[in-house]
C-alpha cells in the first residue's frame, strides 16, 4: 500500500467504480485510480402496495436493488419517518431506468437519485474538485482518500495544470465533415498539422496529446464545431482520438445545440464535449471563464462541489443548487428528487434583471455633483442568513407562535431551526468578503486579480440563491420564503432612506439594494458613519460604492422627461466611470457606436467637475463630428457596423419581415440551421427598401464591396452622442420641447 498527497484533479463514475485522476506534481505523470461506489437512495410509499408493485419493478432493473426500510429524516418537517433503501449498482445506467420507473411510479417519492454522482460522493466523502488529499491505494485501487482542505478555505495553493490550447477550423455538416486547420499549443511549443491526409495528422495528433498529457485543453468554439467535427472524422477513419485520458469513453456526436426558455426569454446553450480525465473548457461557452477567468471557474467549482467542466457548461444557479444540497445532505437529510427540471439560467443578469422585486425609487433627473452610492452587500443572501429566511424555515409547522414574523407579509419564522438553505450561504458570504479585504490590502497585482476573480464568481453564485426560491419546481423552491425576502429588502431599504434623511442627505435615487445620496461637503469619514448607522438599524452590512465627482441621470429613451431605474453615467473620484442602460453596454448596437460612445467617455473621464466637463465640449463635439464624417465617407468597415440580434424562433417560423428575422432567413438560404436563441449578424444596407431582402445582408454574405446604409449609421451614431451631451451641454436649439435638467418633480415606483 502506498500514500502520497496531491490535487484531486477530476473523478467521475464508471460502471460501479468511482474513477479518481491525481496531480501529485507538476512534471510526472497523472495517476488513475478507482473505487467501488454503491451510493444508496431511497423511496418513500405512501402504502404497502404501491412498494410491492415497485420492487416488482426494481427486480427487472440492472441499476438498482432493494435493501429494506431505513429511518430518515424529511427535509421539511426534520422529523423522521420510514423509506425504503434502494442500492445502486450501476451508476451509468442508473439514471435512465430511474426515469422509467418515475414514469412506471409516478406516486412515490425519490431522494438522492438524481444528483449527478461524482456531487453525491464529494458531499458524502468531504471531497470537492482540485482539493490538495492525502490518498492511499494499492496497485490502481484507491482506499482512502482525505482532504488536506476545506471548501471553505480562502487560502489554497492552486492546482498546477499542464494547459493547452487547441486551434482548428472544422466544418461539420449531417453530409459531411472536414478539418481546414488544427494546432495545438502548450508552454511554448506549438505544432500544426497539414490536414490532407487526415489518418496521418490524427495519428500525429494522439502522439502529441500522448508526449505533452495537457490537463486542461482550451477552445474557442470548441463546444460547437471542433470538437464534434474532430470526434466525427476520428470516427470516419478509425482512429480512436486519445482526447479523453479514460480508455472505452463512447458519445453521441450531436452538434445540435439546445434553445430552452428561461425567465420568460429563449436561451441557446452549445452543446457539450466534455472530455474524461481531462478537462476541455470552451471560451465561448463558459460564462465564468469570461466574468472571472479559470481562478474564478475552479474556485466556483470548490465551494459548490461541481465538476470542473460542469461548472463551466452549467448555469450558475446549477452552482448554488449543489452547494444547498451539499449542506443538506451533510447535515444528515436525504435529498428530494426535482421532478420538473427547470432549465437552468444562462447568464445570471437576466436573473437580476428578472428578479427586481424590490423596491424603485425613480431618479430625479438631472447632473449632480457631490454623490455618493451606497451598496448592501449580498443584500438578498445576507437577508436569508440574517433573517433565517430558509424554505423549511417560513411558516414551519413546528412554531406556531414564533418570536419573529416577516413585515407586511406577517410569515412566521422558525425559532428552532436554522435554515439549511439559508445557512449553506454563511460560508460562501464570509468568503467573499475575506478576498474582497485581501483586495484592498494587497499592493501585488497578480494577487488583486486572483481575489478578484475569485470574489467575482462567489458574487454570481449569490445572486442565484434568491431566484431558484421563487421557482415552484425548483428542489427547494418555495414562494413564502421569495417573498419574504422581497418584503425584508424592501423594508430596509425604506430604512436606509430614512436615516440618509435624517443625516441630510437627500436621495437622488434607489434601487433594490443601492441608494445614491446628495449632500455638499460630506466627508468620507462621514458617509462611512452613515453605513454603520444603517447597518445597526437594518442587520445588513451595506457600504461605499463610491464618491462620484459627477453623475448623470437619464431619462427614458422614448420621452425626455420619463425617469427610468439605473439608466446613468457618471465619473468616480478616481478618474473611473460608471455607467448603465447606455448604448456602450447595449448588445443590440453596432460597434461603431459603441466605439465612439467610449471614446467620448474616456476623454470625460479626465473631468472633475461639471465645470470640467462643459470646458471639454469642443474636443467631445471633435470627437463626434469626426465619426459622422468616416461614416458619410464610407471608411467605417463593416465588421464595426454588424448588428447582432437573438433569434426568438426558428427562421421557417418567423412570419414578420424585421431585420433580425430577414437576416436569419438569408442564413437559412445558405445552409445555416439557426434555432431559436441563437445570434445572427448582420450590416444593414438600406433600411428603406420595399423589399425587406434588400434591407439587410447577412454577415456571411458580406463582399468587400458591399454598401452600408449611412443614413441608419448616423442616426444610431447621433443618437448615442445625444445621451451624453444633452443633459450636459443642453439640447440642440431645434428641439424646443426641452424640459429642464433638473425635474422637479419625484416619482415612486413601488413594484
Ligand atoms: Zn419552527
Amino acid at each position: 500500500m502506498r500514500e502520497e498527497t496531491g490535487w484531486l484533479f477530476d473523478y467521475y463514475p464508471r460502471g460501479s467504480e468511482m474513477v479518481f485522476w491525481f496531480i501529485t506534481d507538476e512534471h510526472g505523470p497523472r495517476l488513475r485510480l478507482a473505487q467501488p461506489y454503491a451510493p444508496r437512495c431511497y423511496v418513500e410509499a405512501k402504502d404497502s402496495k404501491s412498494l410491492e408493485r415497485f420492487k416488482m419493478s426494481l427486480e427487472r432493473s440492472r441499476s438498482f436493488r432493494f435493501e429494506g426500510p431505513a429511518r430518515e429524516k424529511d427535509f421539511w418537517t426534520a422529523k423522521e419517518r420510514t423509506l425504503h433503501a434502494i442500492q445502486v449498482v450501476d451508476l451509468e445506467s442508473s439514471y435512465k431506468d430511474l426515469l422509467a420507473l418515475y414514469r412506471k411510479h409516478p406516486d412515490l417519492s425519490y431522494y438522492n437519485c438524481d444528483i449527478p454522482f461524482e456531487q453525491l460522493y464529494g458531499y458524502q466523502n468531504n471531497l470537492f474538485p482540485t482539493a490538495l488529499c492525502r490518498f492511499r491505494y494499492e496497485g490502481e485501487s484507491l482506499i482512502e482518500c482525505i482532504a488536506l482542505e476545506k471548501h471553505s478555505d480562502s487560502d489554497y495553493p492552486p492546482i498546477p495544470l499542464r494547459v493547452a490550447h487547441l486551434h482548428g477550423e472544422g466544418y461539420l455538416s449531417p453530409n459531411r465533415a472536414a478539418l481546414r486547420f488544427l494546432a495545438l499549443e502548450m508552454e511554448g511549443r506549438t505544432i500544426e498539422w497539414e490536414t490532407n491526409d487526415l489518418e496521418d495528422t490524427l495519428h500525429s495528433f494522439n502522439a502529441y496529446l500522448d508526449d505533452w498529457d495537457p490537463d486542461l485543453i482550451w477552445t474557442t468554439g470548441g463546444d460547437s464545431i471542433l470538437m464534434p467535427c474532430l470526434f466525427h472524422l476520428a470516427n470516419v477513419a478509425g482512429v480512436p482520438l486519445r482526447l479523453d485520458r479514460e480508455a472505452g469513453i463512447k458519445r453521441n456526436l450531436g452538434q445540435q445545440g439546445r434553445s430552452y426558455i428561461s425567465y420568460g426569454r429563449i436561451v441557446y446553450r452549445d452543446p457539450d464535449y466534455p472530455l474524461w480525465g481531462r478537462w476541455h473548457i470552451d471560451h465561448r461557452n463558459c460564462f465564468l471563464d469570461r466574468e472571472s477567468d479559470l481562478e474564478g471557474l475552479i474556485e466556483a467549482s470548490r465551494v459548490s462541489r461541481l465538476a470542473v467542466q460542469r461548472m463551466a457548461r452549467r448555469s450558475i444557479g446549477t452552482g448554488i443548487s449543489s452547494v444547498q444540497m451539499a449542506n443538506v445532505s451533510q447535515h444528515g437529510f436525504p435529498i428530494p428528487w426535482k421532478k420538473a427540471q427547470p432549465e437552468g439560467w444562462k447568464t445570471a443578469l437576466q436573473l437580476i434583471r428578472a428578479d427586481r422585486g424590490g423596491m424603485t425609487y425613480m431618479p430625479k433627473l438631472g447632473v449632480y455633483e457631490n454623490v455618493v452610492e451606497l451598496d448592501f452587500v449580498s443584500m438578498y443572501p445576507s437577508i436569508m442568513t440574517n433573517f433565517n429566511i430558509s424554505p423549511e424555515t417560513v411558516n414551519c409547522t413546528c412554531c406556531p407562535e414564533p418570536e419573529t414574523s416577516v413585515p407586511e407579509l406577517g410569515y412566521r419564522i422558525c425559532d428552532k431551526r436554522n435554515g439549511l438553505i439559508s445557512g449553506a450561504l454563511v460560508p460562501i458570504l464570509e468568503k467573499r468578503i475575506e478576498y474582497k479585504r485581501r483586495m484592498r490590502a494587497t499592493k501585488d497585482p497578480d494577487e488583486y486579480r486572483r481575489y478578484n476573480n475569485r470574489q467575482t464568481a462567489l458574487k454570481w453564485l449569490l445572486v442565484c440563491c434568491f431566484g431558484y426560491l421563487g421557482y415552484k419546481n425548483a428542489r427547494f423552491g418555495r414562494i413564502e420564503a421569495h417573498e419574504s425576502i422581497c418584503a425584508i429588502s424592501r423594508e430596509m431599504l425604506l430604512r436606509t432612506r430614512e436615516i440618509s434623511e435624517e443625516w441630510g442627505y437627500s436621495v437622488l435615487h434607489s434601487l433594490v439594494d443601492c441608494v445614491w445620496l446628495k449632500k455638499s461637503g460630506q466627508s468620507h469619514e462621514e458617509v462611512e458613519r452613515l453605513c454603520r448607522a444603517i447597518e445597526d438599524a437594518t442587520n445588513l452590512p451595506i457600504g461605499i460604492e463610491g464618491h462620484y465627482s459627477w453623475l448623470v441621470f437619464l431619462s427614458s429613451k422614448q420621452y425626455d422627461d420619463l425617469p427610468v431605474p439605473a439608466r446613468y453615467f457618471g465619473r468616480f473620484e478616481d478618474g473611473s466611470m460608471k455607467y448603465r442602460g447606455i448604448e456602450i453596454r447595449r448588445s443590440d448596437q453596432a460597434p461603431v457606436v459603441q466605439f465612439v460612445q467610449g471614446e467620448l467617455l474616456e476623454l470625460l473621464s479626465q473631468a472633475d467637475s461639471l465645470e470640467a466637463c462643459r470646458k471639454l465640449e469642443p474636443q467631445l463635439r471633435a470627437i463626434a463630428l469626426e465619426a459622422e464624417r468616416r461614416i458619410v465617407e464610407r471608411e467605417v468597415s463593416l465588421q464595426d457596423l454588424l448588428l447582432k440580434r437573438q433569434l426568438s424562433q426558428s427562421p421557417g417560423e418567423y412570419k414578420s419581415t424585421t431585420m433580425a428575422a430577414t437576416a436569419a432567413k438569408q442564413a437559412a438560404r445558405l445552409g445555416q440551421d439557426l434555432i431559436a436563441g441563437q445570434e445572427v449578424y448582420f450590416v444593414v444596407i438600406d433600411s428603406k427598401a420595399g423589399n425587406p431582402d434588400a434591407r439587410v445582408c447577412v454577415v456571411d454574405l458580406l463582399a468587400p464591396e458591399t454598401d452600408y446604409d449611412v443614413e441608419f449609421y448616423l442616426v444610431q451614431l447621433r443618437r448615442a452622442v445625444r445621451t451624453l451631451f444633452d443633459p450636459l451641454f443642453g439640447k440642440p436649439k431645434e428641439n424646443t420641447r426641452t424640459q429642464p435638467l433638473e425635474a422637479s418633480q419625484q416619482v415612486f415606483d413601488f413594484h
